[in-house]
């Protein structure tokens, strides 16, 4: 896919794309039947509902002290992502494998388009710049929609002393906002997204308590390729300072601003073009400073793979080849479930 300019594609049309994916994911979730809902997890919930959980590492039906364990879990996200999240934070508190990923799978981080939101007041307050990225290898889509809001817009284009060069370079280190149209931010990351107050698209309000019961992470690859280059890309300070410039023109700050579709090519080859692997400085300042945000060691809140090792030796115990064995942990990956939840469930089959 490196390379390939499909991998962005046409913008005209991609604001169409996003609102329908965005549509069809709405739909899906009303039409979704095994919703834990909010006054469920406060204790209102019915056991006769028989919904699962995979907390501990089985799956089985969720108890009363799930569900305490759930109104933990949440508290500690809220409190977590007290004000806001910046993009450094996501990338910094994010899993090692999404950055892993992010890092070797996700090339292209194009900004399309950005304009500015208005708040209950009235006034403009946040600016909202629509991404594209490629897909990564597995995926059944060409590529993604990441949305990001930059919650210091208000202040960047009400301060006409600062360039907006400069404006730009501190909105980009300031709160942010954000979604993403894949399954791994719908599914395990979009609930914590929406407790933490830093969503851009529509709230989860659904406990992910299948696929993200402890409430890991904070962001997919593609979310994180995006964060990356607005810490490290000159092209997204550039748009930045763009937007900015607009929006002190424009009476009421609105200032819509679109990337042409010849310099989103350019700048698609551009980073699909560096190198994924190879020595610590490529020479290209703009990707090393991305890939070096994406390198960072995060806290305490990242799970380390030593789960996959403890797994690896549980599926020995079960009879399993090398081969087999890690045929099982990627698919059990790929579902969202530890090495130990997959092992669980295959013991469960037995019996
Ligand atoms: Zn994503």
């Amino acid at each position: 896919m490196a390379g390939d300019r499909r991998a962005i594609g046409r913008l005209s049309g991609s604001a169409g794309e996003a609102r329908a994916r965005a549509r069809q994911d709405a739909d899906e979730r009303r039409a979704a039947p095994n919703i834990l809902n909010p006054n469920e997890v406060r204790g209102d919930y019915d056991a006769g509902r028989l919904l699962m959980t995979t907390l501990g590492g089985q799956v089985r039906p969720i108890t009363a002290d799930d569900l305490a364990m759930f109104r933990h879990n949440a508290r500690m996200a809220g409190q977590r992502f007290k004000g806001g999240i910046t993009a450094r934070q996501v990338v910094d508190m994010s899993l090692f494998d999404d950055r892993k990923r992010a890092r070797r799978q996700i090339t292209t981080a194009v900004p399309t388009a950005g304009r500015g939101l208005r708040g209950s007041n009235g006034q403009v307050s946040s600016l909202e710049v629509r991404f594209i990225t490629n897909a990564g290898p597995d995926s059944d889509v060409s590529r993604h929609h990441v949305t990001v809001e930059f919650t210091g817009y208000q202040t960047a284009i009400a301060s006409g002393a600062e360039s907006p060069q400069r404006a730009a370079a501190r909105l980009r280190k300031e709160g942010v906002r954000f979604d993403c149209d894949c399954g791994r931010h719908r599914y395990w990351f979009r609930y914590i997204a929406t407790i933490g107050r830093y969503n851009a698209g529509r709230p989860e309000t659904g406990y992910p308590k299948i696929r993200n019961p402890k409430l890991n992470g904070v962001a997919c690859k593609h979310v994180l390729r995006v964060m990356a280059e607005i810490e490290g890309g000159s092209a997204v300070q550039a748009f930045l300072a763009r937007a900015i410039a607009k929006g002190r023109q424009s009476e009421d700050g609105a200032g819509h601003i679109r990337q042409r579709q010849q310099e989103a090519e350019r700048l698609a080859e551009k980073q699909a073009r560096r190198p994924r692997g190879g020595p610590s400085s490529t020479g290209d300042r703009d990707y090393d400073r991305a890939r070096r945000a994406l390198r960072r060691q995060s806290r305490a809140t990242t799970t380390k793979p030593k789960r996959t090792a403890s797994g690896s030796k549980r599926m020995q115990a079960l009879g399993a080849t090398p081969g087999a064995r890690d045929k099982l942990v990627e698919a059990a990956r790929q579902l969202g479930l530890t090495p130990e939840q997959a092992v669980a469930i295959l013991q469960g089959g037995k019996r």
